[in-house]
């Protein structure tokens, strides 16, 4: 395997005040991509210890990726520090000169003169085109050496890096799939499929287990053994079903959001200890509004009476975190909101709150269909903020299993 070096490059990033993500994005889509990541280092906007550093990173490693210095201020220098290095003088490129201008009047009416500065090119190297910002990346090859200059906003360097992606991939590269589940502990579904997941001793198998998030399997191998990965997936997903929540990058708000636009279904939400969590992640989902009807924070027992019509006698005999209280109170919010399907959540974050019958992290869950009404009490644990995002995510899995299920019927009755 080949070496790469990635040169985070910024004061922010040394004094703390950002965290360096984009290596951690790097690192990985690196090491898919076959190169063996030998360093990741953060370095100050100093000219002197990025040419330094530049220096060793040429030295030790075949690829060496930069990012952030890429802008128009005077505190922007990684191109001049990697062209001092390999003594090649920057170029000034007209057409993207052009181009930043246009850019720049439109968007702000006015141009700066220092954009030009980013339209300095090594000499040789290849454009990267931004499509979000106006830096581009710089793609260059020199004896025997990558280098690639990435603007340091992540929004700019993703897409820029995925269209260089190809270019860099070596014989190494390694083939990965992932699995996300919800509803098995990591334990049991380790020791249940273990015949299937461990079938390939040459396959590298990972868990991470979240609470937040759910158990995900992730099968990595060279890219020879493609088929035995798919082939291994296959039998996993048929064995898994309904408890498999998406198979790439998704959470489970997407898969809910992408079944519901998919068959025309609407949702509203009810909500007392999540405070709005459920439509908050909801609506950070663009074109949320096609599926998302409205929803309910009703987090005293008076909002739940007056505003989401519960019975008086319900919360009085049941308590306001109860299977009868949630159900009532998902039943009531589907009809307020017109909406095919409603979810409420009642319970106690703590740290107060709790009670011998119900301590704190008692949290109660109610899905409300077209046809029925469904209801689970969940015992979690953790502090109040980790109960509030437990009971978002297995929120949004009941309604993913109801929607599901209420779409097995639909099917069934067409037949
Ligand atoms: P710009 O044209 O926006 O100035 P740039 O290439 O000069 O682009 P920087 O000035 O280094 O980039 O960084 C701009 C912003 O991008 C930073 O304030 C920070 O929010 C984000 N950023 C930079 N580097 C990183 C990093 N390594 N990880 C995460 N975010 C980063
Ligand atoms: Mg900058």
């Amino acid at each position: 395997m080949k070496n790469a070096v990635i040169l985070a490059i910024g004061n922010e990033l040394v004094e703390g005040l950002i965290l360096d993500t984009n290596s951690r994005y790097l690192s990985q889509k690196l090491k898919l991509a076959g190169w063996y990541v030998i360093r990741t280092e953060t370095l100050p906007d100093n000219f002197e210890i990025m040419k330094d550093r530049v220096a060793k990173a040429l030295e030790d490693a075949e690829l060496l990726i930069t990012t952030g210095g890429l802008g128009p201020t005077d505190d922007d220098i990684t191109r001049e520090a990697v062209s001092a290095v390999i003594n090649r003088s920057l170029v000034i490129n007209n057409n993207l000169v052009e181009e930043l201008t246009k850019r720049a009047l439109k968007y702000y009416g006015k141009s700066a003169k220092s954009v030009s500065k980013q339209a300095m090119i090594i000499e040789g190297a290849e454009i990267l085109d931004n499509p979000v910002g106006t830096a581009p990346g710089q793609f260059l090859q020199i004896g025997g050496k990558t280098i690639i200059l990435l603007p340091g906003p992540p929004s700019e360097l993703i897409p820029i890096f995925e269209n260089v992606y190809e270019k860099i991939k070596t014989n190494d590269s390694l083939y990965t799939r992932r699995i996300k589940t919800i509803g098995i502990p990591e334990a049991i579904l380790m020791e249940e499929y273990k015949d299937v997941i461990y079938s390939n001793p040459e396959i590298t198998v990972a868990t991470m287990a979240s609470y937040e998030r759910g158990v995900e399997v992730r099968f990595t191998g060279p890219f020879i053994l493609k088929d035995s990965i798919d082939t291994i997936c296959s039998r996993l997903l048929l064995l898994l079903g309904d408890s498999v929540y998406a198979v790439d990058n998704s959470d489970i708000q997407d898969t809910v959001y992408n079944t519901l636009k998919k068959n025309g279904l609407t949702v509203s939400f009810a909500e007392s200890c999540t405070g709005g969590l459920l439509s908050s992640t909801f609506v950070d989902l663009p074109g949320a509004s096609d599926v998302y009807k409205g929803g309910i924070v009703a987090y005293s027992n008076d909002s739940k009476t007056e505003i989401l019509q519960v019975c008086k006698e319900t919360i009085e005999t049941y308590g306001a975190v109860s299977e009868e209280c949630v159900r009532e109170m998902a039943r009531n919010c589907r009809v307020l909101f017109n909406s095919d399907f409603s979810v409420a959540v009642s319970g106690i974050a703590g740290p107060s709150g709790g009670t011998e019958e119900k301590p704190v992290g008692t949290v109660c869950i109610a899905l409300a269909t077209p046809k029925e009404v469904f209801s689970s009490t969940q015992h979690l644990r953790g502090d109040r903020n980790s109960i509030r995002k437990r009971s978002t995510l297995l929120a949004f899995d009941m309604l993913r299993r109801g929607v599901l299920e209420w779409l097995r019927l639909q099917e069934l009755s067409r037949k």
